[in-house]
């Protein structure tokens, strides 16, 4: 059981604690206090820090607030992925375009079913919510029922979006532009800014329609979300669809195609950005566009990804580019960001790259990817001022009153790489001072 306590109208949590702050830093305590307030509603931390120093200005004693077993992390916001593509997760994927085909697009279809979609929403939004994750951007199907069903089961801090798909598409996954432009009133209008303007990706999604939707996104203050530039083959196949649509036979790159649909800006995510010329850089870094990377889906395919390559984050941070973590769940194999953090610190000291990777990979996962979902001020770490929002992991070793934050993680993260097992790590949720998750043991 995770040790919150209630005194004197306020909640405490004590433990072992991690609290990212930027790329570089992140606080660790050894034996910290959480002291948190509920008004309207709203657990909101008001000190945080080491537990004698805090017990001893208030005059209480110490041995009231057992400690919490393992450590105690921010919850995670997950910035993209699919939850009708849970099923998929695991499919033999040799490319983007053919795993789709083959596996994405019939498991998308069985989401017409409203049984189906309920089913399976429990099942996926109570296992996500298991593995950490409380928040982020998310892809649902082309259905009404699939967005009805996630929305039910979905904590508030998701933000969700039916896929919109109006041309090359199979028949079965196939709207026509009215009912898509309808979809999307229809879910601005049910779930306000819990609703997320989804154009699948180009290829999918005709210019009229991509349109309309951001039209519809900028007039109702709702974010977008769509792919861009994940593997080269999409990218030829994207730009030769586009050679032969008025309008767009001179484009030059797929950020364009985006552009001149007026999809960039500041409450526009795009999904992956591997593969991409310098100018497109620029227009993302002009328009505040923001980027989901997804590692574990990214991989190669020997580690169960689709083999599409490694997103330059220094690139991004050089461009100014705001940017994030996301599972790609169904084209990442893994539902737990602990999962995501460990594949990018994998594949990027693999690659040369110089730094401290799971910091880095935590904050994005974390404090950056609410930051980018409008929630950075009140939500995304354990600073004094944020919503209680955490999860407790195991630890077996590595929590040392000597140890730094890196180390600890490490440790952390080194169980579960020792297991295979990174889902296992989380023991507890806990959303707004109360905990919604315990592992049964
Ligand atoms: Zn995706």
């Amino acid at each position: 059981m995770l040790p919150l306590r209630e005194k004197d109208g306020l909640i405490m949590l004590r433990g072992a604690l991690l609290n990212p702050l930027s790329d570089t830093e992140c606080e660790y305590y050894f034996d910290a206090l959480i002291v948190a307030r509920s008004v309207h509603g709203v657990t909101t931390i008001e000190e945080v820090g080491e537990a004698s120093d805090i017990a001893q200005q208030h005059g209480w004693h110490l041995e009231e607030f057992p400690q919490s077993e393992g450590v105690i992390l921010p919850a995670f916001y997950d910035i993209h992925f699919h939850w009708v593509q849970d099923d998929v997760r695991h499919k033999p994927k040799t490319s983007l375009l053919e795993w789709l085909e083959t596996h994405t697009f019939p498991e998308e279809a069985r989401f017409s079913e409203s049984a189906y979609c309920e089913t399976k929403a429990a099942y996926f939004w109570s296992r996500i919510i298991a593995t950490g994750t409380i928040g982020g951007l998310c892809y649902s199907s082309i259905h009404s029922t699939a967005l009805e069903a996630a929305m039910r089961h979905a904590p508030d801090g998701f933000r969700i979006g039916n896929v919109l798909m109006n041309m090359s598409c199979p028949e079965y996954l196939k709207q026509s532009t009215e009912d898509a432009i309808q979809s999307i009133h229809d879910g601005a209008n049910a779930y306000e800014n819990r609703y997320c303007v989804t154009p699948r990706f180009a290829p999918t999604t005709s210019p009229d329609l991509m349109s309309a939707g951001a039209r519809l996104a900028k007039e109702n203050g709702l974010f977008m979300q769509t792919h861009l530039c994940e593997t080269n083959d999409e990218i030829k196949h994207t730009l030769n669809l586009y050679k032969n649509i008025p309008g767009f036979e001179d484009i030059h790159t797929y950020t364009e195609i985006y552009a001149r649909c007026d999809l960039l800006g500041p409450k526009t995510i795009m999904g992956h950005s591997i593969h991409f010329e310098q100018g497109e850089w620029y227009m993302l870094a002009r328009s505040d566009t923001a980027i989901a990377s997804c590692p574990t889906s990214n991989a190669p395919i020997e580690d169960l990804g689709l083999g599409s390559g490694l997103f330059d984050f220094e690139k991004a941070e050089a461009e100014g580019i705001r940017w994030a973590l996301g599972s790609d769940i169904g084209g990442g194999p893994y539902l737990c960001m602990f999962d995501v953090i460990d594949s990018f610190e994998r594949q990027n000291r693999a690659a040369g790259k110089n730094g401290n990777h799971h910091i880095r990979a935590l904050y994005r996962s974390t404090l950056a990817s609410a930051g980018i979902l409008g929630f950075g001020d009140h939500r995304g770490n354990l600073s004094v001022g944020k919503r209680l929002d955490c999860i407790q992991c195991t630890a077996k070793r590595g929590i040392e009153p000597d140890a730094t934050s890196a180390s600890v993680l490490k440790a952390v993260i080194g169980q579960a790489s020792e297991r295979g097992r990174f889902e296992e790590l989380v023991l507890s949720t806990v959303v707004n001072g109360a905990i919604i998750y315990e592992a049964s043991r």
